[in-house]
Parts: C-alpha cells; sequence; structure tokens
C-alpha cells in the first residue's frame, strides 16, 4: 500500500489546501467536464459547469 505517496500526489493537485485524499472521478454526460468529489459526497453530485446531475463514474474510463 502506496498511500504515502497517493496522498503526496493529492497534495500537489489540491495545493495542500484539502486533506481529503479519498476522491470519486466524474464525468458529466451533458457537457463532457471532469471532476473529482469527496467519496463521502457521492450522492447528489452535479456537474460543477452545468448543474446536470446526469454525471457517471469517470475512474475506469
Ligand atoms: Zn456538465
Amino acid at each position: 500500500m502506496s498511500v504515502g505517496l497517493l496522498r503526496s500526489i493529492s497534495d500537489a493537485i489540491s495545493g495542500g489546501s484539502d486533506d481529503d485524499g479519498d476522491v470519486f472521478s466524474y464525468e458529466c454526460a451533458s457537457c463532457g467536464t471532469e471532476f473529482d468529489r469527496p467519496k463521502t459526497r457521492m450522492i447528489g453530485v452535479r456537474c460543477p459547469n452545468c448543474r446536470s446531475m446526469d454525471v457517471r463514474d469517470a475512474s475506469d474510463a
């Protein structure tokens, strides 16, 4: 398990201001925007660009 490495990457992406480290990747089916949300916020996820709720899992694409 390389949790330390994953946390380092997460810090690099987020600028170190966010300590979640455990996010889920989504892709909006309407506009194609890709975004991340904490796994604890998987319910009611909406696209930050167009506010569509028609989003899909982009983590295994
Ligand atoms: Zn969208």
